[in-house]
């Protein structure tokens, strides 16, 4: 799914060279980015550590953010001459427009050689051995598989979600 953790997933897998497909049923890639932070995108937290975060399970955060830091993350928009500026408590926001996170972020995949397909909706999944990935497109197979769908939402961001 083209959005915030779909294509961040995506470029690093294809960065630790797995031949990668996202697949998005909407035909805008990165739809609540473009959204997000006003227009501006509010892309990371200077002060984003474990304990900012809630999770059933604290240990997964621990890990993730040893492995990928703000950081990182502050380095890539910097290589990609991304100006930003920090507002009240650590927040970043891009000093233009959230078109440029989302531009990053495919720019990304397309150095990493992931495929990026709008406007396939995923329809049902399937694993008799490989995935089995079944989209209003046709059948897609893998051996491994992300599922990032993001949370329930307003209508207006054009997403849904993979269950019924
Ligand atoms: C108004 C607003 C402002 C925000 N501002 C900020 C901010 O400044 N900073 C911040 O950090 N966060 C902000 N957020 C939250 C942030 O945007 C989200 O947390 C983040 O974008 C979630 O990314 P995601 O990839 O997990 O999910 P989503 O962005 O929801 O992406 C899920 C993707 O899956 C796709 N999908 C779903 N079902 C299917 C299917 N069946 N087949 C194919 N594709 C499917 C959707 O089309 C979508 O592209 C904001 C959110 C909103 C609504």
């Amino acid at each position: 799914m083209a959005a915030a953790a779909g294509l961040m997933c995506a470029l690093r897998a294809g960065q630790h060279g797995r031949r990668v497909l996202v697949l998005e049923h909407a035909d805008k890639i990165g739809k609540k980015i473009l959204i997000s932070g006003g227009g501006r995108c509010n892309f990371t937290n200077l002060d984003s550590r474990p304990a900012a975060f809630l999770s059933a399970n604290p240990h997964f955060c621990k890990s993730a953010l040893a492995r990928y830091t703000q950081q990182d993350f502050i380095a890539l928009v910097e290589k990609h001459r991304i100006a930003w500026h920090e507002k009240t408590l650590g927040q970043l926001f891009c000093d233009g427009s959230a078109r440029q996170i989302v531009a990053m972020l495919l720019a990304e995949c397309a150095a990493a050689d992931v495929e990026v397909k709008a406007a396939h909706r995923i329809t049902g999944i399937d694993k008799p051995d490989r995935f089995a990935v079944a989209t209003d497109q046709g059948v897609f197979t893998s051996a491994s598989l992300v599922l990032a769908t993001g949370g329930p939402l307003d209508p207006q961001d054009g997403c849904d979600r993979l269950c019924p």
